[in-house]
């Protein structure tokens, strides 16, 4: 077999690996980037974040036109959805940002492998593919993401029951369509079927949806969904789930079985670390299978270090970009840092959903007094515009240096609101500093800036 020799290996090609690769370039390392998949980009670009986005964009403006177009005094004649051109769509976008990578190593000079990657030994990786390889290196960094996971006693056929690759190219609307989680990807790709036409109903083990969500938010939330039709079965446990005849069937702890067309799958994700090869170099992951890391990415194997999904933590594409860049600009003796308090989560439904840094409940727990600002979005002029009077932008700061702990924000475009908050916290900004801004308007940004003055309790159109 062909061996070839590089400074950096780095096995995975999503947002971690493809970012790893580029700016451990940028800073002058020979580098490698493995991917299993002839498209770069990883579960975010492929089979994640990308394409569900796309399908919420289309299935959201359909929505739009049906139920919203006649307020505005725009008529419509009828209005067909053509599926096919939508995942089209989908598709194209998909292949032009992954086709940008490609182009970007060109340009920085990432060597690209295709095939499937194992460790040889705590220097070397065995590509499988249609040219097998070993690629020797200094450094090894491994950046393989995760699956969906799986749900015992869930029979996935990866058509009728499947994850949210399935769920992300339905053939045909399906009538009836069970949602097993009510976590953000359940949420996103159940949106999107409501949307289209689908009876949605969500079964969640919790007594209620997004568990890692500011409790007010996820309440108002549930609210929302359920006047957009969702059905919501909470403290339900999923026995359950086959494909019987030409439906599914689903049996659930102390309720009736629920019929229905096809099946969305959405508990979480777990780590891709089980057939890496990580006993070839002795290196142990946790029980959850994620893999161990010091303040460097650093591994318990010198020279070995990993970043990104497959390590835990919060299961986010920008979260695993930032670890990616700091992890390589670390092994060229910079000295950047992680800032694990402001990682900005965002559910892309609507309303949307956008917090950064510490929950009120968790304010609570912990016993650290708080003031509170809260904007209604019904008091912004621009939301008024828009016709999304509905929702609030929360701002939590800290009692006695005023310093902001926490934003939270459901609305339109909350998700682009949250970077405003995410930068002024990683200044250590306080809410006096928001307050004192000049925010342009009339823009939803100055319910920000509404929220920030309401927490010294001196708000002026919510007064
Ligand atoms: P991955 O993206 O999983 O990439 C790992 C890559 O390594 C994959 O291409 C895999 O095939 C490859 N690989 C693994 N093992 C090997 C091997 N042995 N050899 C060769 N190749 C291998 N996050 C957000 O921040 N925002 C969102 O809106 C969002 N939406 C999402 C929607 C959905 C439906 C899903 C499923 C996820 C979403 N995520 C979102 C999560 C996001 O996709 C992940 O957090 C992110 O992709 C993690 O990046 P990563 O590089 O660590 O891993």
């Amino acid at each position: 077999m062909k061996t070839v020799r590089h400074e950096l290996v780095v096995l995975g090609g999503g947002p971690a690996g493809y970012v790893a690769a580029i700016r451990a370039a940028q800073l002058g390392f020979d580098t490698a980037c493995i991917d299993e998949n002839a498209q770069y980009g990883g579960t975010c670009v492929r089979v994640g974040c990308i394409p569900s986005k796309a399908l919420l964009e289309s299935s959201h403006l359909y929505e739009e036109a049906k139920q919203r177009f006649g307020e505005h005094g725009l008529k419509i004649g009828s209005l067909d959805l053509d599926l096919s051109a939508m995942m089209n769509r989908k598709t194209k976008i998909v292949d032009t940002l992954t086709g940008g990578i490609d182009m970007l190593f060109k340009k920085q000079k990432v060597t690209p492998y295709c095939g499937r990657g194992k460790l040889r030994d705590v220097h070397s990786i065995v590509v499988e593919g249609d040219e097998p390889v070993v690629i020797e290196a200094d450094r090894i960094l491994l950046c393989t993401g995760s699956v969906p996971a799986t749900l015992r006693g869930v029979e996935e056929d990866g058509d009728r029951i499947g994850n949210s690759t399935t769920a992300l190219s339905f053939p045909s609307v399906p009538e009836r369509l069970v949602v097993i989680g009510g976590g953000y990807i359940g949420m996103e790709l159940g949106s999107v079927w409501n949307r289209l036409g689908s009876e949605v109903t969500v079964l969640e083990a919790f007594d209620r949806i997004f568990p890692g969500i500011d409790a007010e938010l996820a309440n108002i939330a549930l609210r929302t969904f359920k006047k957009q039709g969702f059905k919501f079965h909470l403290k339900t446990f999923v026995e359950s789930a086959r494909v019987k005849g030409d439906q599914c069937v689903v049996e659930v702890k102390d309720g009736d079985p629920i019929t229905c067309d096809r099946v969305l799958l959405a508990t979480g994700r777990r780590p891709a670390t089980d057939s890496i090869g990580l006993e070839a170099i002795g290196l142990e992951t946790d029980r959850h299978g994620f893999i161990p890391v010091d303040a460097n990415y650093e591994t318990s194997v010198e020279n070995v270090f990993a970043t990104g999904d497959c390590i835990g933590g919060a299961m986010l594409a920008h979260k695993a970009m930032e670890e990616a860049v700091v992890c390589v600009e670390r092994m060229a003796g910079m000295h950047t840092h992680m800032n694990y308090d402001v990682i900005p989560a965002i559910v892309y439904t609507h309303p949307e959903i956008a917090s950064v840094g510490k929950m009120e409940d968790e304010l609570k727990e912990a016993g650290i007094a708080y003031n509170k600002g809260v904007c209604p979005f019904g008091a912004n002029g621009r939301a008024r515009t828009l016709g999304e009077p509905d929702g609030r932008v929360k701002i939590l700061a800290d009692a006695k240096t005023d310093r902001v702990l926490g934003v939270h924000i459901i609305g339109a475009r909350a998700g682009d609101m949250i970077a405003e908050a995410a930068a002024a916290m990683e200044f250590g900004a306080s809410s006096e500093d928001i307050a004192r801004t000049c925010h342009a308007h009339p823009t939803l940004a100055e319910a920000m800036h509404e929220a920030a003055l309401a927490v010294d309790k001196r708000a002026i159109h919510t007064a």
